[in-house]
């Protein structure tokens, strides 16, 4: 898959309704969307496999939905004010902004092109007797380079670890880095940049209030754990399950849903035994990336990174990544967050949360297992894996989703053969008995070929078409999406045929 694959897609989801542009009337928001009337449904069956495969397989695992506003000082607690942080410069001849980090990897990457080129080239000059490793370990240029961008690499993973912003803009310097617009190496200090939006709360004479609103949902179901675990009489180990919006006023916002200044996730924090964490950890791995291959995307689209520097509360963790249009991306990161929040949270509000184990006759606080999964890049990986263009006999093509039909926003085209004779007629008839199952779709306008060719494109696993033979015995031509063969079937079955492979039930089975 290619970056012209990944516009296409952007192109399509708009075109048929499930993306658009947030404010684009006035010219749109940066890195902010809206879901059209297809993207919803997607996005709620998206959702719902997520909650359904958490608080139904898992006895063990409740849900909550907590406010976006919270306590300021959670954020204090969480660490959120003094280190959610970016490292941004700006060109002063462009004007443009960036974040330091990036730029470095970006020059990083630039590197290996340079070596993976030089490689390539070697390779069709020697043909079948070329020896890669041999070549890397001792070709003179591939050996400069490589020592460069290791040096690059180290110095640059150090500034970071250390929060040197001094030295982020050094390395840029030192490597004669350029603004891609403006060409330039004309750059401001580095600075810290905030993700968090703040905004005020109340209007009194004495002052309101800065609150902010939540860069992740997580801390909402931290400050609950005591409520849950009291009034839902939860033993350790479990979990508490959350889909929300959450808000990170990201410095480069690209690349359509991938990045956005708002968005939403579908988070769980599972507390267990201190001691026991990793073992947690590991099986929550285990069930994560069942989760995600159970919707036959293809195993090798996925892959776990496993974090080599830990975030100060963390004492494992490791990304779900999904090969994207634009390459391997994080989808969902898995942490092991010790009892880090909890023991924060207590510190700052002076509250205990702690828990009393009748089994180990002891109180203590316990340890996290967190899994995180952005809604929005869910979706993203979703339309990668079903956007198919398709050649058909007699020269004709065919965009199809094929999305799988849990997901998919309308799981029934109808279709009559002409708009009379009763037709229209047989066909809302058969809507009816239909729409308490799923949804179904009614569309009589163009030619049959037409219709099939605007189902597919939003990816709607079956079709039927009424015709003057269904009058007469009850019976329609049924017609699957991605085989395109087409059979007569009993009208009256057309719920059983259809409930079955549509059925979210069927798809949690395989999982559960
Ligand atoms: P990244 O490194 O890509 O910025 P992150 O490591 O900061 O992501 P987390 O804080 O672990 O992300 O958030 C958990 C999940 O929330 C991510 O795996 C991703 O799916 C989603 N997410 C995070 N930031 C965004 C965003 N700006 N837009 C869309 N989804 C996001």
């Amino acid at each position: 898959m290619s970056e012209d694959v990944f516009k296409k897609i952007i192109s399509h989801s708009k075109e048929y309704g499930f993306v658009f542009q947030s404010s684009e009337i006035y010219d749109g928001l940066s890195a902010v969307y809206d879901y059209g009337q297809m993207g919803v449904e997607l996005k709620n069956n998206i959702k719902k496999y997520w909650w359904d495969s958490m608080v139904l397989l898992h006895d063990n695992v409740v849900g909550i939905d907590s406010a976006i506003f919270m306590h300021p000082t959670i954020w204090k607690a969480s660490g959120h004010v003094d280190a959610f942080n970016d490292p941004l410069i700006d060109n002063k001849d462009s004007k443009k902004r960036y974040r330091a980090d990036v730029l470095i990897e970006d020059h990083l990457a630039k590197i290996d092109d340079k070596i993976n080129k030089e490689v390539e080239k070697a390779a069709k000059r020697f043909g079948e007797t070329f020896d890669e490793a041999m070549y890397r370990e001792t070709n003179p240029r591939i050996l400069e380079n490589q020592a460069k961008r290791d040096e690059i690499h180290t110095r640059f993973a150090k500034a970071l670890n250390d929060s040197n912003l001094e030295d982020l803009r050094q390395i840029i310097l030192d490597c004669e880095i350029v603004c891609p617009v403006s060409g330039t190496r004309n750059w401001t200090e580095v600075r810290q940049f905030n993700l968090m939006f703040a905004t005020e709360m109340g209007s009194t004479a004495d002052g309101a209030m800065k609150v902010y609103l939540r860069p992740e949902t997580a801390q909402g179901i931290f400050v609950n754990f005591l409520n849950v675990q009291k009034t839902g009489r939860m033993k350790i180990p479990f979990g508490i399950a959350q889909i929300g919006k959450a808000f990170r006023n990201e410095i480069v916002a690209r690349q359509f849903i991938f990045r956005m200044r708002e968005f939403e996730q579908m988070e769980m924090q599972f507390f267990v035994r201190p001691g026991e964490e990793l073992e947690w950890f590991a099986k929550w791995k285990d069930i994560r990336i069942k989760w995600h291959k159970a919707l036959g995307y293809g195993d090798n689209k996925y892959r776990f990174h496993d974090h080599d520097k830990l975030a100060h509360y963390a004492n494992a963790a490791t990304d779900i990544e999904y090969e994207m249009p634009f390459g391997f991306k994080e989808v969902e990161g898995i942490h092991s967050r010790t009892d880090f929040d909890l023991k924060s949270h207590e510190e700052f509000s002076g509250k205990k949360l702690q828990y009393f184990d009748p089994e180990l006759n002891k109180s203590y606080t316990p340890y996290v297992i967190e899994t995180s999964i952005g809604v929005d890049r869910m979706f993203l990986s979703t339309l990668s894996a079903s956007y198919c263009e398709e050649e058909l006999e007699g020269g004709e093509s065919r965009v199809v989703l094929k999305l799988p039909p849990a997901l998919a926003p309308i799981k029934l085209g109808v279709l009559p053969l002409v708009k009379k004779d009763g037709l229209p007629e047989k066909a809302r008839e058969i809507i009816d008995a239909l729409k308490f199952d799923f949804k179904c779709q009614y569309d009589e306008k163009d030619s049959i070929g037409k219709r099939y060719r605007r189902q597919d494109a939003i990816g709607t696993p079956f079709c039927v078409t009424v015709d003057h033979q269904s009058l007469e015995d009850n019976t329609v031509t049924i017609r699957y999406r991605d085989t395109m063969t087409q059979e007569r079937v009993d009208i009256d079955k057309l719920s059983d045929i259809i409930s079955e492979k549509v059925s979210m039930k069927n798809l949690l089975k395989t999982i559960g």
